[in-house]
């Protein structure tokens, strides 16, 4: 939940990164998963909120030299179109790092195309011995574009989305400057297609603080039935993980099969979003797998269609046909 109001004068910085991963197999003398992938390019655009309309105000670019994966990942070298020559042209990472934060300056809302570049940038942070606080709100981008392209619930590469909004292509694809070009673009067309007090509801109800732990997950007891089993988890979601005030329900705790869903709301952390999956194990019990997270757009989605298959189906669900729509969506959430 986005804590800054958005108003005429807001500042967002799209950014994108390229990382090199380990080569597999090789030994290296450290763990691996202190550093999956290593940071070679940061690409970002800044852009001015103005009037129902962003304002493009300049582009950022680093190459990075890596300092431990010196070698591209031949996925990466596939992916990116870089060459091993390439790793060598660039500046150190925190010189990098340094010039991009001055981008940034000190009040801009991050944002990326899917979650997974805030946390390997603080991961490459933390292994390098930096501050790993961003101290920005970070937005996906990517479930926003969904929700306003009528996909809801949908993973689109930011390519499907370029070519959604028949959005120029001049430069390659999966280098970070470019891919922060494309996707300030769609970030700019999101706007210029729907209401922007509509694009702004979303953005503030999907934004998360990246240097809070946005996810939480348990493993019930066993049980010997599922009901049971969904009683011993009871005790995980009636408290916000963060600060341990009691939560509200905004939508019940409901049961789909052999999934429960519920959204819950703490007074200072705002929504959060629950499913628990009944399991059973090879003794023939039964247990409960739950998360608890932060909702974001995707998520208020997946509740509300899975609310409205229950209220219309009940606990069954939808008959098998129906299910089938819904199968590539529930496939990637
Ligand atoms: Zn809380």
């Amino acid at each position: 939940m986005l804590s800054k109001k958005i108003v005429d004068g807001c500042e967002f910085v799209v950014f994108d990164l390229e990382w090199n991963q380990p080569i597999p197999g090789k030994t290296y003398d450290f763990d691996c998963a202190a550093l999956t992938g290593e940071i070679i390019e940061i690409g970002a655009c800044r852009y001015v909120y103005e009037n129902g309309d962003l304002i493009c105000r300049g582009t950022f670019s680093a190459d990075v030299v890596p300092a431990i994966y010196t070698r591209l990942h031949y996925h990466v070298r596939k992916v990116t179109c870089k060459k091993n020559s390439d790793l060598k042209k660039g500046q150190p990472f925190a010189e990098a790092y340094k010039g991009f934060r001055e981008f940034c300056g000190d009040d801009a809302i991050l944002v990326g195309w899917g979650n997974s570049d805030p946390a390997m940038l603080k991961m490459n942070l933390k292994f390098f011995g930096m501050e790993p606080k961003l101290g920005m709100q970070f937005l996906d981008l990517q479930p926003i574009f969904s929700f306003f392209a009528g996909q809801k619930g949908k993973q689109r590469s930011v390519e499907a989305a370029v070519d959604f909004y028949n959005i120029e292509k001049k430069d390659i694809f999966h280098s970070a400057t470019a891919d922060a070009q494309y996707t300030g673009a769609v970030f700019e067309e999101i706007f210029r297609h729907n209401k922007p007090s509509e694009v702004i509801s979303a953005i503030s109800s999907s934004s998360i603080d990246p240097d809070l732990k946005n996810e939480f997950s348990l493993v019930g007891s066993e049980a010997k039935d599922a009901e049971g089993a969904l009683k011993m988890i009871e005790g995980f979601t009636s408290v916000c993980p963060l600060c341990s005030r009691p939560l509200t329900a905004k939508i019940s705790k409901f049961r789909i099969r052999k999934s429960q869903y519920a959204l819950y709301s703490c007074i200072e952390h705002g929504e959060l979003f629950s499913r628990s999956r009944i399991k059973k194990n090879k003794a023939g019990m039964y247990f409960a797998s739950s998360v608890l997270r932060f909702a974001t757009q995707t998520d208020y989605y997946l509740v509300a269609s899975k609310k409205e298959e229950f209220d219309k189906y009940g606990a069954a669900g939808a008959p098998a046909v129906i299910q089938e729509d819904n199968k590539e969506e529930s496939g990637n959430l």
